[in-house]
């Protein structure tokens, strides 16, 4: 089982309490009554399906209920870090994990438990 880090409670916490929701770090337009439907349309709809590092908001529901932001390799579904809502993206530098990281995965975790 997955474990997320919430940096509410300040502990791990199982995946199956949390939801992911959509893209960290969105800037919503201020001008958003003069845009055209083209633009709305990117803004609002059209995302980066990335492979590896992404930045994602992420919602503790059947914990403390807040809103957080996390960075999360898609490749090997690791989070990385969990930081507050509100606060700046991470350095992407520090966050990369090592090349010889074993992968989590539900297989590799699940063989180990008896
Ligand atoms: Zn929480």
């Amino acid at each position: 089982m997955l474990l997320i880090y919430c940096p509410y409670c300040e502990e791990e916490r199982s995946e199956l309490e949390f939801r992911q929701g959509g893209d960290a770090h969105i800037a919503r337009p201020t001008n958003m009554t003069e845009m055209s439907d083209e633009d709305f349309e990117a803004f609002f709809f059209l995302r980066d399906n990335v492979k590896g590092l992404t930045f994602e908001r992420w919602r503790h529901l059947n914990g403390c209920g807040r809103f957080f932001n996390a960075a999360r390799d898609t490749v090997s579904d690791k989070f990385l870090t969990t930081y507050k809502a509100g606060l700046p993206r991470p350095d992407v530098s520090t966050l990369r994990p090592a090349a010889s990281a074993p992968v989590e995965t539900y297989e590799a975790t699940e063989s180990d438990a008896k």
